[in-house]
């Protein structure tokens, strides 16, 4: 029975090197790897060992015969990959690693990594696979994980499981955390390289991007970013409140992030109560009286930027109803595999204008762009524009207005295009990408300073992205340790601890966040829900006060 990879999939590409037949691709070599939405399982060529069950770091593989009913079309989305197959090695090639020269340090390596999502907990994880390394992982909040914990959509807990591998990365020797520390406000680059050899950068996109038309900052209109931070309890937007009362609710953009908030909005909210969503956010969602979210994106369904899985995923849900306006506009030219496949599910649905039953509804609806946010005290409605396509000299395929326009009526608009990286204290920053100038991780301008994840490339990608990402930066880091052009610290751990004690005295380690996670699980387990997180961080520091083991156990100081 082949194995078969489902929604969830990471795309970290650990099951392409555990499979012993090289059954699994896109591998990381391909051109398409890049670009590639899921990995996909070689139904003929696969010998059904469970190799890659065992390497998928989120539970997203599964033999054919164990899938559940809104997993079956990934049967088929995986064969049709392999169709016809190109010949093959017998493995898949493994990506270069650079290995430590270590006579070329008079210390043990020291390295910095500001941030603690994906990004720089693969980071660390490659520097760990070398001897005598020292990773210090610092993070703004007291708690770990970035998009992991307050970005990945509560009724996804499959790609949540990723949090076991990050575990396993935590236990390594020489892996420290610092947490709640601001570098650039409690700490600055000067003093981290005054601490270490190199400090790598993965801070993230967590800005959004504008729509830059009138009305936008009307009260009813806000950013995808902020409200999926609130629904997962991101401390900054926990408290915040969103005016769910009217019928419709808007949502511009069509990726992933947008299917996630209108999944999250049409879901029973019965259906989330067994999730770690916010208590705040489920008891918002079960006063709300919204029954229709309308996704609207600016070009068709063949440029459509959310993916096949999520898509499918979404489609295999029975308890929503989800409508296309209109007919799917059919594509201008040749389109990839995957995109057929889109455009066969986009097909296969029932149109708007069908009688509505009693579900709540998702309404996808394609060349339409917002024009302007009407409304005087608050958003009352969104006006539109109809769009034609236009293809570029370079292959590119642009959205054109047309004259006709039309409002729909809503009073919840949210703007789903994609997220943005902030410029970080004292780094370059390239204003139109939104990232931290670089080579292939390293930081122009700014020697033993590297960066990884969404600030060094951008908002793209899944969560397993970031390794290859991560392996390319440290390769660059570590090619520059073995060329001596990393100095080696003036100063050792034990004063980084001092600085970091007199800075920020409440700064937690492995053992603190250990001790938030046990806490936040049991606070769920009497509701049958895997935890109810922290979303205060006064609220943290009393419950971890009283409940912590001594205090210099959460300190940076024991370990290194
Ligand atoms: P995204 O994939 O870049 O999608 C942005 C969307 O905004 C596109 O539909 C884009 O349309 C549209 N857009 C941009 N500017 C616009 C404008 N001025 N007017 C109208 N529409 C505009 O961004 P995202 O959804 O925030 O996702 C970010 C990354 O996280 C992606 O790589 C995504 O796959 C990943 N992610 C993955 C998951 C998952 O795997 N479950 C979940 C969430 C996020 P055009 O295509 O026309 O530019």
């Amino acid at each position: 029975m082949p194995h078969v990879v489902t929604q969830a999939c990471c795309g970290d590409a650990s099951c392409v090197f555990a499979c012993p037949v090289n059954a699994i691709h896109p591998n990381p070599h391909d051109e398409a790897f890049a670009l590639a939405e899921m990995l996909y399982i070689d139904p003929v060529a696969c010998v059904d060992c469970g190799a890659c069950v065992e390497a998928c770091p989120v539970a997203a593989i599964a033999p054919e015969n164990k899938l559940g009913p809104a997993q079956l079309p990934f049967v088929q989305i995986n064969a049709l990959f392999h169709q016809d197959p190109p010949a093959r090695p017998a493995q898949a090639p493994v990506p270069p690693i650079v290995r430590i020269d270590t006579t070329r340090t008079r210390t043990p390596l020291r390295v910095a990594v500001v941030g603690s999502g994906p990004a720089a907990l693969y980071a660390a994880d490659e520097l760990l696979k070398q001897p005598d390394v020292h990773v210090n992982v610092f993070e703004r909040l007291p708690v770990p994980y970035g998009l992991v914990r307050s970005g990945v959509a509560p009724d996804h807990p499959e790609t949540k499981t990723i949090a076991r591998l990050f575990r396993d990365i935590e236990d390594r020797p020489g892996f420290h955390y610092v947490l709640g520390v601001d570098v650039g406000r409690d700490l600055s680059h000067a003093e981290l390289m005054a601490h270490h050899h190199a400090v790598i950068y993965a801070t993230g996109a967590s800005q959004d991007r504008r729509l830059g038309i009138v009305g936008e900052d009307l009260p009813g209109s806000t950013t995808a970013t902020e409200f999926v931070a609130w629904y997962n309890g991101h401390p900054d937007h926990a408290e915040r409140s969103y005016d769910l009362s009217h019928e419709r609710a808007v949502i511009v953009g069509n990726g992933n992030v947008a299917l996630d908030v209108a999944r999250i909005l049409a879901t029973d909210p019965d259906d989330l109560a067994g999730t770690d969503i916010s208590d705040r956010a489920l008891s918002a969602l079960r006063q709300s009286r919204i029954r229709e979210v309308v996704v609207l994106a600016r070009r068709g369904p063949a440029q459509m930027a959310g993916t096949l899985p999520e898509l499918t995923g979404l489609l295999g849900r029975s308890d929503l109803d989800v409508v296309v306006d209109g007919a799917v506009p059919t594509p201008t030219g040749d389109v990839d595999l995957v995109t057929e496949q889109k455009l066969a599910a986009l097909r296969a649905l029932p149109t708007a204008d069908r009688p509505r039953d009693a579900r709540r509804r998702i309404v996808l609806r394609y060349l339409t762009s917002p024009l302007s946010v009407e409304g005087t005290d608050r958003v009352t409605g969104v006006h539109v524009v109809h769009n034609e396509l236009v293809r570029d000299v370079d292959g590119g395929v642009r959205a054109v207005p047309t004259q006709t326009t039309d409002t729909i009526a809503t009073g919840l608009l949210l703007r789903s295009i994609g997220y943005r990286g902030r410029p970080v204290t004292d780094m370059p920053f390239d204003d139109r990408a939104g990232i931290i100038p670089n080579d292939a991780g390293r930081i122009h301008g700014r020697p033993g300073a590297y960066a990884v994840g969404w600030i060094k490339r951008g908002p793209t990608g899944f969560i397993g992205t970031n390794k290859s990402c991560a392996r390319e930066t440290v390769n660059q880091l570590l090619s520059d340790v073995n060329a001596g052009l990393l100095a080696d610290p003036r100063s050792d751990q034990r004063s980084l601890a001092e600085l970091v004690g007199q800075r920020c005295p409440d700064a937690g380690d492995v053992v603190a966040w250990r001790r938030i996670d046990d806490l936040e699980r049991a606070r769920g387990q009497a509701s049958g829900r895997p935890r109810v997180k922290f979303t205060d961080i006064e609220e943290l520091r009393v419950a971890l006060a009283n409940a912590a083991p001594p205090r210099a156990g959460r300190r940076l100081v024991r370990r290194g």
